[in-house]
């Protein structure tokens, strides 16, 4: 059996045609493209406006930022994520304030926000895990009755759903990620959603130095002088990420449905096998079906791993908890055993290859290989 990739891309030539045309073309910066894009996925998400920008990582901090969340202030968020999550509200100088996972879905655990709130507090930070959305009409009601902010970590979900609810429609802003192996990509890439146009307004600007308008205002249409109202980043969208992005938005419901059948397939091969479990989606939910996800008896899980990648078998571990690491030790006093649920989530899962170019084949050897690991 050949190697079978942790993840690969679906980059063909309707996106090579397009970032051809790009290439050609006088503006390779935040252009034309960028403002399609932009507009294409509003309209996908149902949110007023987005923003492309440069990754999700950036995206979760300029809403942040732009919510004026500063040092002294508190963000509640999940433990159970990459560490892009925590290290934005770090950028702003704040505290993340980790409340335990759910022990099924791995999400934030809704039912343990309350206690974590101070005053201190001034938002929640969300993740929707491998593409399981957060309860989000639950989590908006409580963020109201305590006068917080949502902002949604949404690197892994663009296609989910629950209750109906998509990513950023309840919320004050959520980042999207097109990051090399997320469900649509550009390599690197990312994009905030928002409702609030006064807030898109000034995300706009301070996503490109604090300018009030861009090159392509300048060049296209009357000349006019900028001014620097605020001090800005440099995490603009450019016409060359967005070229790549537009023909797999176009596709994204397709290469869901492929997936969908994928994942069922996975289920059926997997149902049985006592040590493996496959977390469950909880009803009222449409899963973006980003990662691929089992849990494993924690004493054999490394040996697992290293077992899946000698037969050439990409893996993952999604996520060592952010309070396990060093940083977050030292600064925050954070502690093993803290957030029990993350933990042992963290100590025990194990991501498969999960990708629309999989093929069944692949499921089955990939699934042989598991049993194997397990003996
Ligand atoms: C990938 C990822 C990010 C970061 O996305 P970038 O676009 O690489 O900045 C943030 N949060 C989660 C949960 C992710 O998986």
């Amino acid at each position: 059996m050949k190697k079978i990739e942790f993840y690969r891309h679906n980059i063909g030539r309707e996106e090579i045609k397009e970032l051809t045309k790009v290439l050609k073309s006088i503006f390779l910066t935040t252009g034309p493209v960028t403002k399609r894009f932009e507009e294409e996925l509003s309209r996908y998400m149902g949110i007023k406006r987005v923003l492309g920008v440069t990754s999700a990582t950036a995206g979760l901090f300029l809403i942040l930022k732009a919510l004026d969340i500063k040092e002294g202030d508190e963000v509640i968020t999940s433990p159970f994520s990459f560490v892009a999550t925590a290290n934005s509200i770090l950028y702003c100088g704040a505290k993340p304030v980790f409340v335990d996972a759910d022990p099924e879905t791995g999400n934030i655990d809704l039912n343990l926000i309350e206690k974590a709130v101070t005053p201190g507090t001034k938002a929640i930070l969300p993740v929707h895990l491998y593409g399981v959305m957060v309860d989000m009409k639950k989590l908006s009601s409580l963020a109201e009755k305590h006068n917080l902010k949502i902002v949604e970590d949404s690197a892994h979900c663009i296609e989910g759903e629950t209750d109906g609810i998509k990513a950023g429609q309840l919320s004050s802003g959520a980042a999207f990620s097109f990051y090399a192996t997320k469900n649509i990509t550009s390599g690197e890439g990312g994009a905030v959603g928002l409702n609030d146009e006064a807030l898109a307004d000034r995300i706009k600007v301070l996503r490109l130095h604090g300018m009030s308008a861009d090159a392509a205002d300048r060049y296209t249409k009357k000349f006019i002088q900028y001014d620097v109202p605020v001090v800005g980043y440099k995490y603009n969208m450019f016409d060359i990420q967005a070229a790549l992005l537009l023909n797999q938005l176009k596709l994204i419901d397709k290469r869901w449905k492929i997936k969908k059948r994928l994942y069922d397939y996975y289920c059926q091969k997997l149902a049985g096998i006592e040590e493996v479990k496959v977390p469950k989606i909880p009803a009222r939910v449409k899963h973006s079906l980003h990662l691929f996800t089992v849990r494993v008896p924690p004493a054999k899980r490394d040996e697992i791993l290293w077992k899946l990648q000698q037969k050439g078998i990409g893996v993952a571990v999604n996520y060592k908890p952010i309070h396990l690491f060093s940083y977050y030790q030292k600064t925050f006093g954070y502690r093993q055993g803290m957030f029990p649920a993350a933990e042992q989530i963290g100590k025990s899962t194990i991501t498969l290859p999960f990708y629309s170019r999989l093929k069944k084949k692949e499921i089955d050897h990939i699934v042989r290989s598991l049993k194997d690991a397990l003996l």
